[in-house]
């Protein structure tokens, strides 16, 4: 029998209904009493790290996950962390980037419905996580819901009610899983070596949604509290070059500060391709102006939070970039 480590953090999957509203009350124990048979697949232990709604995670919060593990590792074959779906997508691509390298299964799961509800999902996507956890052909950080195993780099929340809350963004789901049982879409190489665990993070990080006729005058507003700034711009991409051009000015004055501008898209599939219009091509040749290809906003955000605690020098950070990890950078050969 494997040996498994459940690391809770609260979540819908932990809450009772309080005065003003559901909030996370239910330990470890609470949560992995109402899955009894889940004592016939492995052997676990409980830890309680957090117990709080997902809205409130940070990437402090995110470091202690990872360090957890870090400290756990050696002595558990995978670890399960049950977490609140608002901010998991999050919380599964930051810890993408720091624990890189692993051969153990590192599985996210959580639910839409109180474990003590009875039209809970919570029962079915603890059972399958465990069950990710303890299989010999996955490997890495994973979130696992409704029977889906999804690569963390590619999960999205996409849906606030139904149990079939997350999608794998431009990305085969990993496996599948029916009846107690895993069906693997994807047999993947198992990484060699050892694990590489990082413990800092850059949270100045912004994410600006642009609309159109925006004033570009935010953009300096942003400038003095922010390293890097994302922006989620229009199809495949670009910057409004208004009569003035005050919005690709005001670009070059985060490049001359040497804080990188990455160009994303609002549209939920395929990714960014600046080349392909002169409203991208004109921003992307501004120096320290990157895009998002097919990453997931949530993979870029937290994948410049991990580079900018490591480097500042704009060619560092344009290389580790665009150096894919954990499957969160596809192009086409
Ligand atoms: N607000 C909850 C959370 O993210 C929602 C959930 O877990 O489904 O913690």
């Amino acid at each position: 029998m494997k040996n498994i480590l459940l690391i809770a953090t609260g979540g819908t999957i932990a809450s009772r209904p309080t005065e003003d509203g559901l909030a996370p009350q239910l330990c470890a124990e609470d949560i992995l009493s109402c899955v009894p048979s889940l004592a016939e697949l492995c052997h676990i232990d409980a830890l309680q790290l957090l117990n709080i709604d997902s809205t409130n995670m940070s990437p402090d919060n995110w470091l202690a996950i990872a360090a957890c593990v870090k400290e756990n590792y050696f002595r558990y074959d995978g670890f399960v962390i049950t977490h609140g779906t608002d901010t998991m997508a999050y919380t599964a691509s930051a810890l993408s980037y720091l624990i890189q390298n692993s051969v153990k299964p590192i599985v996210l799961t959580g639910s839409q419905k109180s474990i003590y509800d009875q039209e809970t999902d919570a029962r079915r996507n603890l059972f399958d996580a465990f069950l990710a956890a303890q299989d010999d052909a996955l490997f890495g950080v994973m979130l696992v819901f409704d029977g889906r195993v999804i690569s963390g780099t590619r999960a999205r929340k996409m849906r606030t009610k139904s149990m079939n809350a997350f999608s794998s963004i431009d990305y085969p789901e990993l496996a599948l899983l029916r009846d107690g049982r895993i069906l693997h879409y994807i047999r993947r190489e198992k990484p060699t070596g050892l694990p590489a665990f990082y413990d800092k993070l850059d949270s100045r990080v912004f994410v600006l949604r642009l609309i159109p006729g925006m004033n570009p005058d935010v953009l300096h507003l942003l400038l003095p509290h922010y390293d890097a700034l994302v922006i989620e711009s229009f199809g495949v991409g670009g910057l409004p070059c208004y009569e003035q051009e005050d919005f690709l000015a005001a670009v070059h004055a985060w490049s001359a500060q040497g804080k990188p501008i990455v160009i994303t898209t609002q549209v939920p599939h395929e990714g960014s391709d600046l080349g392909v219009y002169q409203v991208g091509a004109r921003a992307a040749s501004i120096p320290g102006v990157l895009q998002a290809h097919t990453m997931t906003v949530e993979s870029v955000v937290t994948k410049l939070m991990w580079i900018l605690s490591q480097t500042r020098d704009l060619n560092t950070l344009s290389q580790l970039f665009y150096t894919p990890v954990a499957h969160d950078l596809l192009r086409f050969e």
